[in-house]
């Protein structure tokens, strides 16, 4: 027997489960006068949310709630969804998030499929929520919230008020503890642009490391102001629900994103982080009022979700935006790798920092490992920044599997890897770069044509505000690229211009075929529907 072992047994003193819910319990204790949500003229000090957390798990279990059930919820980002994040799993169950944006007939399926014992959903979407309720088999309890501060009239559903719910727990509730940290704590449907939606889950140890590495990748600190612009049901908010608590920063809700609130709300109360997809950044950029906004304090905005070309990063730091990319999955509970910087980048031109902030970069504390390889035989790719393979993930927060699905679960994770489906190449200095989702990548003549690639030379004419690159069938070459192009307002740009800007800067054999001038369809979560385009681009 080793030294080490005798009288070092790991015991209830020296090894507890690892969950996100100390942090609230923490925060509550430490930051008695500090507002830990700010909602319209509303302040919430952190023992105040810790208080209202415990009622609504008090009021779950007692009515019936168990350990291992479902509680979703149809909100936008307001405090109760923020409560649900420490309310729901301190009564053992698991929160389910979903998008607002979702069509009733997804939504009931979602409502079946996880079947969710309570409903907890903002009279804002009660239409879709009373359809949703018609179509599903479920019948879970529904409870409306009735937002004082800004909330959108609607039908009520249910019999049961969300703050009367809340009177009805008790503020001193015991917080059940997962018995173990591999407990489920969230269960997120991945958004379903891609066939039916797939539920993932998540563990407490998971949201717990995500929960403490995200603020670190963002440079968070107890002085950190955290404005709600990218949505809460999205991967819990990178698990920054989490995240934002376990530094006792303060939680700045934002029903709905608007770039003037935005600038306001940052100015107000001094935020210092956002995230958001990149359709975030570049609405801010364009924004009527951006061209006179300057910050006099730097804010830091994640943008992660789809590839953020650099011209809209470099966009953004005129008005003061830090940008830091990050990049993840539904799977790997948001953030899974960060483009971290070195601060040999200070010196470069503007350019030359964006054209650096636009890779993918290397894995977040909270994996081991990231891995771009050869996706047949998994071996890695020589790190030439050139030979493309698929972008393999393993470590602490990767999701447990997909419910009721273990021939999805097996695909994804059986392998020793978590497949992300996503190809890249690995630059010599080891930082990753997405070239595109492996359904996406373009094949021309029998080469891979990246469509990120071109939507980044798009992205630089003067006159485009968005471009999506598809491919389109083609007898003699297989798959030629399609564009879709959005111009910017009052400006105006032919096809032949733009197939002239693609050849000044593209190899000949990339050049896209076809321009077609129409706004692009996008996801709740900022990213477009390329499958829409890639059926359009069939019928031309
Ligand atoms: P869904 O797959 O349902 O759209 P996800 O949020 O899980 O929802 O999407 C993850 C995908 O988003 C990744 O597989 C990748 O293709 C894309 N993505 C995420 N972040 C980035 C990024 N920083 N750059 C490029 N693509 C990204």
């Amino acid at each position: 027997m080793s030294q080490f072992e005798e009288g070092l047994a790991r015991c209830p003193a020296n090894h507890r489960p690892l969950t996100p819910l100390s942090f609230l319990e923490r925060c509550a204790w430490i930051y008695r006068t500090k507002p830990a949500v700010i909602h319209g003229e509303r302040r919430m000090l952190y023992p105040e949310l810790y208080a209202r957390c415990r009622r609504l798990a008090s009021a779950l279990s007692s009515c019936g709630v168990r350990p291992g059930d479902t509680v979703s919820v149809l909100a936008p980002n307001t405090p109760p969804m923020l409560e649900a994040h420490f309310g729901v799993p301190m009564a053992g169950a698991v929160l389910n998030t979903i998008n607002v944006r979702l069509d009733a007939r997804t939504i009931a399926h979602i409502l079946d499929h996880s079947e969710a014992k309570v409903f907890i959903t903002d009279l804002e979407f009660s239409a879709a929520a009373s359809e949703a309720l018609a179509l599903a088999s479920v019948k879970p309890l529904v409870i409306d919230i009735d937002d004082p501060i800004g909330g959108v009239p609607g039908e009520r559903l249910g019999t049961t008020e969300y703050e009367a719910f809340l009177q009805q727990g008790d503020p001193e509730f015991p917080m059940t503890e997962p018995r173990d940290e591999w407990q489920p704590i969230a269960l997120n449907y991945t958004s379903g642009t891609t066939g039916n939606p797939k539920g993932v889950v998540y563990h407490h140890r998971g949201a717990y490391l995500s929960g403490l590495c995200n603020p670190m990748m963002m440079e968070m600190t107890p002085e950190t102001v955290y404005l709600w612009t990218l949505p809460m049901f999205h991967c819990n908010g990178w698990c920054f629900t989490w995240g934002v608590t376990a530094v006792g920063g303060t939680h700045v809700c934002l029903r709905r994103f608007e770039p003037a609130a935005v600038f306001d709300l940052i100015r107000r109360h001094r935020v210092t982080h956002l995230c958001g997809a990149p359709i975030i950044l570049n609405s801010l950029a364009n924004a009527p009022e951006a061209s006179s906004v300057r910050f006099d304090h730097p804010v830091r905005l994640a943008t992660g979700g789809a590839a953020p070309p650099s011209r809209v990063i470099a966009a953004m730091e005129p008005m003061n935006f830090r940008v830091i990319h990050l990049y993840g999955l539904t799977e790997t509970f948001g953030p899974a790798t960060v483009c971290a910087w070195q601060t040999e980048w200070d010196g470069l031109d503007l350019e030359g920092r964006a054209q650096k902030s636009a890779r993918q970069g290397v894995h977040s504390p909270s994996l081991t490992d990231v891995r771009v390889a050869n996706p047949d035989t998994l071996e890695p790719v020589p790190a030439d920044g050139e030979t493309i393979g698929e972008i393999l993930l393993r470590g602490h927060t990767i999701m447990r599997g997909y419910l009721k699905n273990p021939g999805a679960s097996e695909e994804a994770l059986g392998k020793g890897w978590f497949r992300t489906g996503d190809l890249g190449v690995l630059h010599p200095d080891g930082y990753v770069e997405i070239k595109d989702r492996s359904k996406d990548i373009i094949i021309s003549g029998g080469e891979n044509i990246s469509s990120v690639e071109l939507e980044e030379v798009l992205y630089k004419h003067p006159c485009v505000l968005e471009a999506a690159v598809v491919a389109r069938p083609d007898e003699k070459w297989g798959e030629t690229p399609c564009a879709f192009v959005c111009l910017k307002q009052g400006k105006s740009a032919s096809a032949e211009e733009i197939i002239r800007f693609c050849r000044d800067n593209l190899a000949h054999y990339k050049i896209p075929r076809t321009i077609v001038f129409e706004e692009l369809p996008k996801t709740a979560t900022g990213k477009v529907q390329k499958h829409l385009l890639r059926d359009k681009a069939r019928t031309f």
